[in-house]
């Protein structure tokens, strides 16, 4: 929207539907009364030391909040440990025996850990990597599989502060060679495998490749005998299996005590927009802003069992699997495997046998779970869930509205919520006891966060705007937050001109939002994405809501492609429910059907259907990508597809479509 001739975003797609919360949840909910908003609001640095105080520290900040554009840092000169947070205060209590993790692999095994025997086992992984030489500060690179060791690792980092920086599982050599030395990590965690849709992924023959192309800073691989084959090309003097470094262990390890501003850990943004940046977070501002999001949010009661799809490679599952979910006290379900191996009802079937009661899962899993249809989940008895959340990308109204109806059988309350690795927790969401919901809407900036809508010139549309008005322009957050990341790993030339430099002393999160006539935020996805058309911004978003609103779309993806007249043409790549069939005359009713719901403005100029659409390995569609294909470019930076074979498929269709 850099070129942008109009001033704000507008505001087209319309959403009448609203869903206050049941009388029965929000009586039973951790916040059923609105007012918490004003209070936080009122005091947020007070706010936030409230719900910090809550943590165990081993000695008191003396300053809550200490903040000049881009730099903050929280509770200072209060010391603590992540790990004692999450495991030891409750393995020394009433929770000792309580399960904190339940972990199912995909082939079915199974597998949970009390309180205190996840304190054991995080004491000697953290003793192991101390016999390694790891200590403080000393960088951990975690290449696992989904699997209960890849929480205990973070744990046994967290715990001698070991900043970890975990790879998500799914990454080439070349990405993990490229984070492994961006970090410059002195070990490897990893696996001789892991199991993805019945078939192993060959996590340490990647290692192998990556250390092969040179990661000079690695001193060892510890290897987890994940798959049992026994065979990892071991390397003598280098390698070493879990097995035989981490059972002998003292199970007694204490926590290092840490500055609340030492590293916690490194994490890389999924690379949706281009080169990854490692985003690091810090410990008591971070453990705060966990505790304070998953405990309202989540409504965290002592029997949840809060199950979260994300994998642990991605911020959602270090902030709402591992560290916010235990910090609480809260019993956690892993899941190693893909949703539909070996049938397409496996989350639906992990829901049923374990009981979740919370299910946290992305876009782009509940469309996949649209188009496979309702058959899977009604066959399984999803009666124990009490709320749904999803992260990630917007949720298309559509799908929303399916979630709430067919998994959460219209009884529980959907949690929308926007935030990023950058934020570290929440930032904008309904609090399910006392927020209407709308489908589509994020709703409102979480208690004691103060975000803003501005137009091009900077100015603020929130401040002036009054209910019964909509707006839309771009996402600021404009006052600091205690889990804010605190900069890019050796960049901090990149981390100033990314976040704070468009609007000054403001957080920039690089997102377009509207708020509408009852005050609500509608994310709108990456100002990147939003199209100029004929002088008018359009965002993508709203055009591809409107698309999957149709029977036949179960998925779009829609980018401005350069247009002589218009700036842009507005081109729509869908995939069709099955049972439908790729036809002029359907390709005619999808772009009357936009511009009956948006209008003539938004009316497509080229739809083209397609099988696949290219997505990031966490399930995010690329768009960047799809320019590329529309206006003819060689294709950009593809380190970060799931799948490199789909985007050039499409290219090449698409190229022989068009001749
Ligand atoms: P990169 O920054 O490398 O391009 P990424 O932005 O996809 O990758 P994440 O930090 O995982 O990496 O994702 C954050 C982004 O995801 C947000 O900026 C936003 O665009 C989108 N997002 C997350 N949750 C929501 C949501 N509930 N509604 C709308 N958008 C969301
Ligand atoms: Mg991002």
């Amino acid at each position: 929207m850099s070129n942008a001739t109009t001033e704000t975003i507008e505001t087209l797609l319309q959403e009448a539907r609203s869903f206050p919360p049941s009388p029965a949840f929000a009586a039973q909910a951790n916040v059923g009364d609105p007012a918490i908003y004003d209070e936080a609001a009122k005091d947020p640095i007070a706010w936030w030391e409230g719900w910090a105080k809550q943590l165990d520290w081993f000695e008191p900040w003396h300053t809550a909040c200490e903040f000049k554009a881009p730099n903050a840092k929280w509770f200072l000169g209060g010391k603590l440990n992540a790990t004692y947070n999450c495991v030891d205060r409750h393995a020394a209590g009433a929770r000792k025996n309580k399960t904190a993790i339940i972990w199912e692999g995909e082939p079915g095994d199974v597998r949970t850990y009390t309180f205190a025997e996840l304190k054991d086992e995080v004491s000697r992984a953290a003793n192991a990597l101390k016999s390694l030489g790891i200590g403080k500060g000393d960088v951990v690179c975690v290449y696992m599989p989904m699997v209960p060791e890849l929480a205990i690792v973070m744990l046994a980092c967290a715990r001698i502060g070991a900043p970890h920086s975990v790879v998500f599982g799914g990454f080439s050599a070349e990405s993990l060679q490229e984070r492994t030395n961006d970090a410059s990590a002195k070990v490897i965690i990893t696996a001789d495998g892991g199991w993805r849709r019945g078939k192993v992924i060959p996590l340490k023959q990647i290692v192998d490749d990556a250390m092969t192309m040179g990661c000079p800073s690695v001193e060892k691989v510890i290897v987890l005998d994940r798959i049992g084959d026994g065979k990892a090309n071991m390397q003598p003097g280098r390698d070493v299996w879990w097995h035989d470094l981490v059972p002998k262990q003292s199970a007694d390890c204490p926590c290092e005590t840490m500055e609340s501003e030492d590293l916690l850990y490194i994490l890389y943004t999924s690379g949706s927009t281009g080169k990854p940046k490692g985003i690091i977070h810090t410990t008591g501002g971070y453990m705060t802003g966990v505790l304070a999001t998953s405990k309202l949010v989540f409504d965290l009661k002592e029997n949840d069992i809060h199950f979260c799809t994300a994998d642990c490679g991605w911020v959602t599952g270090h902030s709402y699997i591992v560290y916010g979910p235990l910090a609480n006290g809260t019993t956690v379900l892993m899941y190693e495997g893909a949703p539909d191996t070996p049938d397409k009802d496996r989350f639906w079937r992990l829901v049923e046998k374990h009981r979740a009661t919370i299910l946290y899962t992305a876009p782009t899993a509940i469309r996949a779970f649209m188009k496979w249809g309702d058959e899977y989940p009604d066959r399984c008895d999803l009666s124990s869930l009490r709320l749904l959340g999803s992260v990630g990308e917007p949720i298309n109204p559509e799908a929303w509205i399916w979630y709430q109806q067919t998994i959460g059988k219209g009884r529980c309350p959907v949690v929308d919520t926007w935030w990023q690795t950058e934020t570290g927790a929440i930032m904008i969401t309904p609090l399910p006891g006392t927020t209407a919901t709308k489908p589509g809407s994020a709703t409102r900036p979480f208690p004691g966060i103060s975000a803003a809508v501005l137009n091009d010139e900077g100015q603020d549309l929130t401040a002036a705007w009054q209910p019964g008005q909509e707006i839309g322009g771009y996402l600021v957050i404009d006052k600091p937050w205690p889990s804010m990341t605190r900069g890019i790993l050796n960049d901090p030339e990149r981390f100033a001109k990314t976040y704070w430099s468009r609007f000054p002393g403001k957080y920039f999160p690089g997102d377009g939002a509207k708020m509408d006539a009852d005050g609500y935020y509608w994310l709108l996805g990456r100002v990147d994405d939003i199209m100029l058309v004929a002088g008018h911004n359009i965002s993508t978003m709203e055009v591809e809501s409107a698309l999957v609103d149709h029977p036949a779309v179960a998925e779009a993806a829609v980018i401005g492609r350069t247009h002589e007249l218009k700036g842009q043409a507005i081109a729509a790549f869908v995939i069709l429910r099955a049972g439908h069939e790729s036809t002029p005359t359907l390709v005619d009713e999808l772009k009357g059907h936009v511009a009956h719901k948006i209008g003539a403005l938004a009316r497509p100029d080229d739809i083209f259907i397609s099988a696949e659409l290219p997505k990031t390995r966490s399930g995010k569609i690329m768009r960047r990508l799809l320019r590329d294909v529309a206006e003819g470019r060689a294709l950009g930076d593809t380190t970060t597809l799931a799948d490199p074979a789909v985007v050039q498929a499409l290219k090449d269709k698409y190229e022989s479509t068009e001749s």
